[in-house]
């Protein structure tokens, strides 16, 4: 069997068991590394070739994606990473990097239950840090640390041990004392912390990562990495303790599954009928109650045609259903329903709550639309521009 349908089977199998699903966003100050480091997990998920992971920038470039002859959605792409013995779902969410596009940011965050922050070790926590993180908390996402560029540290400032420690543990200061500033009111302690294992360190650029569950693991201490760096190994290093294997455990093991996080999610992100059937449905993801589909983009399908993607909170969606959208009057039919796998998007012919959907046949829907099998208070209010009225006389 081909990789490709072998992921095809694999994300099938798992859209069904919301405990394996992890919907995340990998969120940064723009540069700091979240290209690379997607194109890692992509790669390290075996979705892309190993060997131009880093170059490919898989999330940005559509001649490139052309080139290499397969589709990268821009938005969206999902993985499969096996950890503790189980098999899990990844949907991976981007988000825009640009202050302007805060509402962007916001959209796709209440699509998922956890963000990778990327901080740049050289550079620090810079503003759009700030900004992401306080999106993230605000739709009640949970956020780790990824601190990325290491080798810089090493190869570049020549920073010993001590003086990269010190610097490490003052960037997870900074962006704790942000986290903290955000949520003093809470009873939750959302701070990231190494001996948790919700920071983990590296080079994007390179591929090596390590986090101290990885440490236990592999026996790398940031000493051999020192050396390995210092010598110019970086295969090796990343042979050893490969990026990839390093970011999806944390993912897995420390962002909820939608079975965890709707409960305490859908009471903050949605303003509706707290006592009401569907409000009990999208807190307990249930897959029989009614749909409640949130688009959080539209993009463009060369066969396909118009595509929305977003975070499936209620119900099933299917083929022919006819289904409300936010702010219109009357219903679109959905003409098709599919999951990405990889970058790209298979049909399927259903896909039940906790999950990201990608379908076709909306055509009144706008990103941040709510899209329902009966009427209810929308996730957000959007202003719809009218059609201008041409009569005849
Ligand atoms: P984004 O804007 O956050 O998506 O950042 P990119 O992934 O596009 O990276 C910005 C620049 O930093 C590119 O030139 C990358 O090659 C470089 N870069 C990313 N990760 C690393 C890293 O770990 N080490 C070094 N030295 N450079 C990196």
């Amino acid at each position: 069997m081909s990789r490709r349908s072998q992921i095809v089977e694999e994300c099938e199998g798992l859209m069904d068991q919301p405990e394996q699903i992890r919907n995340i966003a990998i969120a940064a100050h723009v540069d700091h590394g979240k290209t690379t480091l997607t194109d890692n997990l992509l790669a390290g998920a075996g979705m892309i070739s190993e060997d131009t992971a880093g170059e490919q920038l898989a999330m940005d470039t559509e001649e490139d994606e052309q080139e290499r002859g397969i589709t990268i959605d821009a938005a969206n792409v999902s993985m499969t990473h096996e950890y503790d013995e189980k098999n899990h779902l990844i949907n991976l969410i981007d988000t825009p990097g640009h202050v302007d596009f805060g509402g962007d940011v916001t959209r796709a965050m209440r699509a998922v239950d956890g963000a990778m922050v990327v901080v740049d070790a050289v550079e620090g926590a810079m503003p759009q840090t700030e900004t992401v993180l306080r999106q993230a908390l605000r739709e009640g996402v949970k956020p780790t640390l990824f601190i990325n560029k290491v080798d810089r540290l090493i190869s570049e400032l020549q920073e010993g041990p001590e003086e990269m420690q010190e610097r490490l543990l003052a960037v997870i200061h900074d962006v704790n004392e942000l986290i903290r500033g955000m949520t003093e009111d809470w009873d939750r302690d959302w701070t990231v912390s190494v001996d948790e294992g919700t920071v983990a360190f590296g080079s994007a650029l390179y591929k090596w990562g390590v986090s101290k569950p990885s440490m236990v693991a592999t026996g790398m201490d940031f000493g051999d990495i020192i050396d390995l760096e210092r010598a110019d190994k970086r295969q090796e290093l990343h042979e050893q303790t490969p990026l990839s294997d390093v970011v999806l455990d944390m993912v897995c093991e420390h962002f909820p599954n939608p079975v965890d996080a709707q409960p305490r999610r859908i009471p903050t992100v949605w303003r509706g009928d707290a006592d009401s059937e569907l409000a009990e449905s999208m807190r307990f993801v249930d897959e029989d109650g009614e749909v409640v589909f949130m688009v959080t983009d539209i993009s463009m399908d060369p066969h396909a045609g118009e595509i929305a993607t977003g975070r499936v909170f209620s119900g099933t969606l299917e083929e022919g259903q006819d289904l409300y959208v936010s702010g219109t009057a009357g219903t679109n039919r959905l003409q098709s329903v599919g999951l990405f796998m990889g970058g790209e998007r298979e049909e399927v012919s259903r896909v039940p709550a906790g999950n990201i959907a990608a379908v076709t046949g909306l055509k009144d829907a706008i990103a941040g639309s709510t899209v329902s099998s009966v009427e209810m208070t929308p996730f957000e209010s959007i202003e719809h521009l009218s059609e201008p009225v041409i009569t005849k006389s």
